[in-house]
């Protein structure tokens, strides 16, 4: 089978981890702050903070934001079930905003009718994650103004978004956000197995998203409430997790850091190919925003039912031993989520693109033949299930 993402692990990548095995620190050693400030430096952001997933750093970034029982987190719910989660994890309510039709990103002016509607209930959020779905960045500034009107705060989940650029600036550099999140699983631009890294400008939330992702000890004294006992003194001064990124990780995101640019121009360049080929096919092609760079990391394609049935294409493409997968089930039809109050209808662009898409194969190594063999695929798909 044919994935629809993998990783590429060079023999420096494997170098890079074998080096760090044989030496003193397998966990809080030098180099995941090595990793934290190739980021910071790569993305433009002032800090960073390395997590063992995007799901941990997205806890830790509405924890430093002040996230609470009696707090609201929105987010879109096209998104994998992550970004919605973490407001649960403080106690907050999670609700969620429509997408556009044409990026699938969370939609502004959906937004901004709810935002409307909540002051009069006196319901607006705390926090809105604004999700970079597909890599394609949010339109950050649209967003960012109704910040300002409704005074929320925002986190920009950026796990398909790393090595993508907004307006010309990477994603990342927090121009228009609290604190930008990365994923480093497998399937994502670069990887660190499992990993993920928290960005922000502000020195304060950093602090506090570094004290809570190690059990909230900390070992400085002026953060103490009196002088140390001694030099293996430390004190918990808050509750903290153990969320920390092993220095395999770190290691093996430094190696992969160095090939990130190589990655995305070659996942548009595949990306560009998709769109030429299936040109001549009754099939939607990704939008991409004259405002956005995007990392690339999901070609979503959509199928209308008066064209042909999606779920027989992807059956059918299935078959035929193409990887092709469904970014994403809407949030708010889990089961888990519906006894919160949501139900199918809720939010009509968002299930309606649920029915027509499938996402094909697109990652840094593979080959045009690969794809030649999707397109096929694809084309005798809908021609056998039109
Ligand atoms: C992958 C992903 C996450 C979670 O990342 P992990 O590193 O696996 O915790 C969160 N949000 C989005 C949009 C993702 O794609």
């Amino acid at each position: 089978m044919l994935p629809y993402g993998r990783q590429d692990i060079t023999q420096a990548d494997i170098d890079a981890v074998i080096e760090v095995l044989q030496s003193d620190f397998l966990t809080q050693g030098p180099v995941v702050p090595l990793f934290e400030e190739a980021i910071a430096k790569k993305v433009g952001a002032r800090h960073a903070v390395a997590t063992n997933s995007a799901t941990s750093a997205l806890h830790l970034a509405c924890l430093a934001l002040g996230l609470g029982p009696g707090d609201r987190l929105w987010t879109s719910t096209i998104s994998f079930v992550a970004s919605a989660n973490c407001g649960l994890y403080c106690g907050a309510n999670v609700d969620f905003v429509d997408i556009d039709p044409q990026t699938y990103n969370l939609c502004p002016d959906a937004l901004a009718r709810k935002l409307e509607t909540a002051k009069l209930s006196g319901q607006l959020p705390k926090i809105v994650v604004a999700v970079h779905l597909c890599g394609q960045p949010c339109d950050m500034a649209a967003i960012h103004r109704l910040s300002i009107q409704y005074g929320f705060a925002i986190i920009e989940d950026a796990s398909h978004a790393i090595g993508g650029r907004y307006r010309g600036r990477p994603i990342g550099s927090c121009d228009f956000s609290d604190i930008t999140i990365f994923s480093f699983h497998p399937v994502k631009i670069i990887t660190t197995a499992e990993g993920g890294m928290a960005v922000t400008n502000s020195k304060a939330l950093h602090n506090t998203m570094e004290l809570l992702r190690s059990h909230g000890i900390t070992r400085d004294p002026t953060q103490m409430t009196h002088e140390p006992h001694g030099p293996w003194y430390y004190q918990q001064i808050a509750l903290g997790f153990n969320y920390r990124m092993t220095e395999l990780q770190g290691a093996l995101g430094l190696s992969q850091l160095e090939r990130l640019d190589q990655y995305v121009e070659r996942r548009h360049d595949l990306a560009e190919r998709y769109d030429r080929l299936l040109s001549d096919l009754p099939v939607t092609r990704p939008w991409q925003s004259p405002d956005s760079y995007s990392a690339r990391h999901l070609y979503v394609i959509r199928v209308q039912q008066e064209i042909a049935d999606r779920n027989h294409v992807f059956a059918s493409m299935r078959a035929q031993q193409i990887g092709v997968n469904l970014h994403y089930i809407p949030i708010h039809t889990q089961p888990y989520y519906t006894p919160l109050g949501f139900k199918e209808g809720d939010f009509p662009n968002a299930e309606q693109y649920y029915r027509e898409a499938i996402s094909l194969p697109l990652f840094g190594t593979m080959t045009e033949t690969q794809q030649d063999i999707v397109i096929t695929a694809l084309a005798d798909s809908i021609k056998g299930c039109g």
